[in-house]
């Protein structure tokens, strides 16, 4: 067996049996999913991808669309636009947390909703339709593949999105979303309800960690300063009100999202993804965290070990 794959394999054994934790409930549709869902995906620098377990089992990408719509705005517009309607410092609140900066009005991060609700309302485009369709092409080319929407989770998130949209009405009367707000909150949640796979999500990461070039197509999604600073904004912040903890202990820059996915980055060396809907009590996956924090270890992954 190749020894990869092997390895893969060991590691879900270690973390099958854990089923702490429960999946995300205040989205009706996702709840409704199968809760022992396991897989996890790697990708190399020759664009190999190799998966485990529940590998072609699709699922809603949710918050970790943030780091990709993120690298989209940072490609039109760049960091100083961006940088001034969304902070990058870690909010240390809970993904949903309604929190802007006092007499600003800023969010905190482009990873928490406030931020990513901010940064999409940063996409060009006139409506709905238009805006979706060039954070779906952004995506496609990360994930090198054609992704779609889908629409039920779509409709469930719009149905119970009123948090979403009070975050969206305190920071357009603030101007930091300058877009008709239902524009940027439907834009938003049709974002969170892209259809990916672990492997899809692998490749997604690898295209971040071999500097904007998807390792699978080769072709150049952003420039390298724009994936390095989607990175430096996910080792801070991608994993909520634990990215402390997790640069901590695993070392990776990573981002989660409420439907159970989790991915990771090893700049020039891999992208990771592991899928299990159970979360712990910040919105993180735990089979998917201890997934990637196996992986970490047995292959010496974190960033400031000396290599
Ligand atoms: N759709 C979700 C929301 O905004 C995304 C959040 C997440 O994955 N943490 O509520």
């Amino acid at each position: 067996m190749d020894p990869i794959i092997a390895l893969m394999q060991g590691v879900l054994d270690i973390v099958r049996d854990d089923n702490s934790g429960s999946p995300a409930s205040y989205i009706p549709e996702l709840a409704a999913v199968e809760p022992d869902r396991l897989g996890f995906a790697v990708v190399g620098p020759r664009g190999h991808v190799r998966s485990v377990g529940d590998d072609d089992v699709e699922f809603t990408i949710q918050s970790i669309s943030k780091p990709f719509v993120l690298a989209h705005v940072l490609s039109r517009i760049g960091l100083d636009a961006v940088m001034e309607r969304v902070g990058t410092e870690p909010s240390g609140e809970p993904f949903n947390a309604i929190s802007l900066e006092e007499g600003t009005g800023k969010p905190a991060n482009p990873m928490v909703n406030a931020g990513a609700i901010a940064t999409t309302g940063l996409v060009e485009g006139g409506g709905v339709d238009d805006r979706t369709e060039r954070i779906v092409r952004t995506l496609s080319a990360f994930a090198g593949r054609s992704l779609h929407i889908d629409e039920s989770v779509y409709r469930s998130e719009s149905t119970t999105g009123d948090r979403n949209r009070a975050l969206g009405h305190l920071m357009r009367s603030y101007g930091i979303v300058d877009a008709p707000v239902d524009v940027a909150l439907e834009t938003y949640f049709r974002q969170c309800s892209i259809a990916v796979t672990v492997r899809d999500l692998a490749v997604m990461a690898g295209t971040l960690a071999f500097g904007g070039l998807n390792p699978l197509t080769h072709e150049r999604v952003v420039e390298e300063r724009v994936a390095r600073d989607v990175l430096s904004i996910m080792s801070s912040c991608g994993m909520y009100d634990f990215s402390g903890e997790w640069l901590l202990r695993v070392g990776l820059p990573a981002k989660s999202g409420v439907s159970g996915g989790v991915l990771a980055v090893a700049p020039s060396q891999f992208g990771v993804a592991a899928y299990s809907p159970r979360l712990d009590r910040h919105g993180n996956s735990v089979r998917g965290q201890a997934i990637v924090t196996a992986l970490s270890d047995r292959m010496g992954m974190h960033l400031l070990e000396p290599h």
